[in-house]
C-alpha cells in the first residue's frame, strides 16, 4: 500500500491545524490502508491523531483479515458489546479541538454518538481532500482498473454469443451479471444496462420483457468491480439489417468519440473536452439529441470527479481515468452510445477499454 497517501493526508492535517481524522467510509478505509471491508452496520475506521501512529479499528471479527492485509499495522477491536466511540475516544490524546470526518458518509446519528463521547469544538469536512487525492491515479490502481476492463470486456464478447431475435433484455442482463461472477468479478459496478430498439433512446432506462427484434439497436451499457476497482463500458449493436437513419447515428457517435480521445490531453478544460464531442453530433444536426455530459472520473467508485460537461472550467490533468460517453438518442428510432474508459497521461490518454468499435452486426 501506498504510504504516501497518509502521508499527503497528514499534511492537509498540519495545513488546516486538524487534531485528528477519522475516516469511516469503507473504499476510503481501503484506499488509506489496503484492507477492504463492508462493516455493515458495525463500526470500523482509520484514526489519525496528528502527532501519534494511525490506527485501524476494525469489529473484533475482522481481526485477523485486517492483519493481512492492512498497511496500518496498529490496529484496535471493537466487540458487539463495546461503544466504538469509547475506543476512538481512548486512542486520541485528551482535548482533541478539531477533527476531520467524512460528512457526506457520516449518518447524523453516528456523528452524535462520536460527539458526545469526544467533545471537539469543530469537526471539518474531509471530502475535498480524500477526493482531490483520489483523482489522480497511481500505477497500481490503473493496474486493477484495466483488470476490471478486461473482465466486463470478456463478459460482453460472451454475452453477445446469447443475443438473438425473441430473447429478452432481462434475459441478457441476466446471462451477463452471471458471466460476471463466472470469470471473477465481485459483481456489476452498477445496474447492467441491455436496452433494444426504441428503449436505447432512453439514457436511463430499466431492461424489461422487451423481446431482441431484428433491426434494432441494442445498446449494453456495464461494468464491474474487481479488487476494489471498477470499469464501465458501453457498444451498440445493429441486431441484422439496420436503417440508413440508424447507421447515420451510430457512425456520428462514433466519430465524436474518437474525436473527444484524440483530443484528450493535459491542461484542456473538461468543458472544451466536452464541446469537441458536442461538436461534432451538433454538426450532423443531432446536438438536441445528445442531452448529457460527455463522461465522468472512475476508479474505486462508478461516478467519481470529475465531471465532464460543458460548464466545468476544471482542466484535464495526467493521471486522470474517466470516461467518454457521447450518445444520440432518437424518439422512436434508437439511440448509440459508446462508452470508453481513458488514462491521462502526459501528452494524451491511454484509451483503457479495447472492444471494437465499428458498427456490428449481431444476432
Ligand atoms: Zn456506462
Ligand atoms: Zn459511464
Amino acid at each position: 500500500m501506498d504510504q504516501s497517501r497518509l502521508q499527503k493526508l497528514r499534511t492537509y492535517m498540519e495545513e488546516q491545524q486538524l487534531d485528528a481524522v477519522l475516516v469511516t467510509l469503507p473504499k476510503h478505509v481501503y484506499y488509506l490502508t489496503g484492507f477492504l471491508s463492508e462493516p455493515h452496520e458495525r463500526f470500523l475506521g482509520l484514526l489519525i491523531p496528528r502527532d501519534g501512529e494511525a490506527t485501524l479499528v476494525v469489529p473484533a471479527l475482522d481481526l485477523e483479515a485486517a492483519e493481512k492485509s492492512s498497511a496500518v499495522k496498529k490496529i484496535a477491536t471493537h466487540k458487539d458489546t463495546d461503544n466504538p466511540y469509547e475506543i476512538v475516544k481512548g486512542i486520541l490524546p485528551e482535548n482533541v479541538k478539531r477533527v476531520g470526518l467524512e460528512k457526506d458518509h457520516l449518518t447524523v446519528n453516528r456523528y452524535e454518538a462520536l460527539a458526545a463521547v469526544l467533545g471537539a469544538e469543530l469537526y471539518v469536512d474531509m471530502e475535498l481532500p480524500l477526493r482531490e487525492m483520489r483523482l489522480i491515479k497511481t500505477a497500481e490502481e490503473v493496474v486493477r482498473i484495466k483488470h476490471a476492463i478486461a473482465l466486463v470486456e470478456k463478459v460482453l464478447a460472451e454475452g453477445l454469443k446469447k443475443v438473438k431475435a425473441g430473447v429478452t433484455e432481462a434475459e441478457m442482463v441476466a446471462e451477463l451479471e452471471y458471466l460476471m461472477k463466472r470469470f471473477g468479478a465481485n459483481g456489476p459496478s452498477f445496474d447492467t444496462m441491455v436496452l433494444a430498439g426504441e428503449n436505447s433512446a432512453l439514457p436511463h432506462g430499466h431492461p424489461g420483457e422487451r423481446v431482441i427484434r431484428e433491426g434494432d439497436l441494442l445498446l449494453f451499457d456495464m461494468g464491474v468491480v474487481a479488487d476494489g476497482y471498477v470499469s464501465d463500458i458501453t457498444r451498440t449493436f445493429a441486431v441484422g439489417e439496420i436503417s440508413e437513419k440508424q447507421k447515420e447515428i451510430y457512425n456520428t457517435v462514433l466519430a465524436a468519440n474518437l474525436a473527444a480521445i484524440e483530443a484528450t490531453r493535459p491542461g484542456m478544460t473538461l468543458a472544451s473536452l466536452d464541446k469537441v464531442a458536442r461538436d461534432v453530433i451538433t454538426e450532423k444536426g443531432y446536438g438536441e439529441y445528445f442531452m448529457h455530459r460527455l463522461g465522468h472520473g472512475m476508479g474505486m467508485d462508478i461516478h467519481e470527479y470529475p465531471s465532464i460537461h460543458g460548464a466545468n472550467q476544471d482542466t484535464v490533468r495526467a493521471g486522470m481515468v474517466f470516461t467518454i460517453e457521447p450518445g444520440i438518442y432518437l424518439p422512436g428510432v434508437g439511440g448509440v452510445r459508446i462508452e470508453d474508459d481513458v488514462f491521462v497521461t502526459e501528452n494524451g490518454c491511454e484509451v483503457l477499454t479495447s472492444f471494437p468499435k465499428e458498427l456490428t452486426v449481431i444476432g
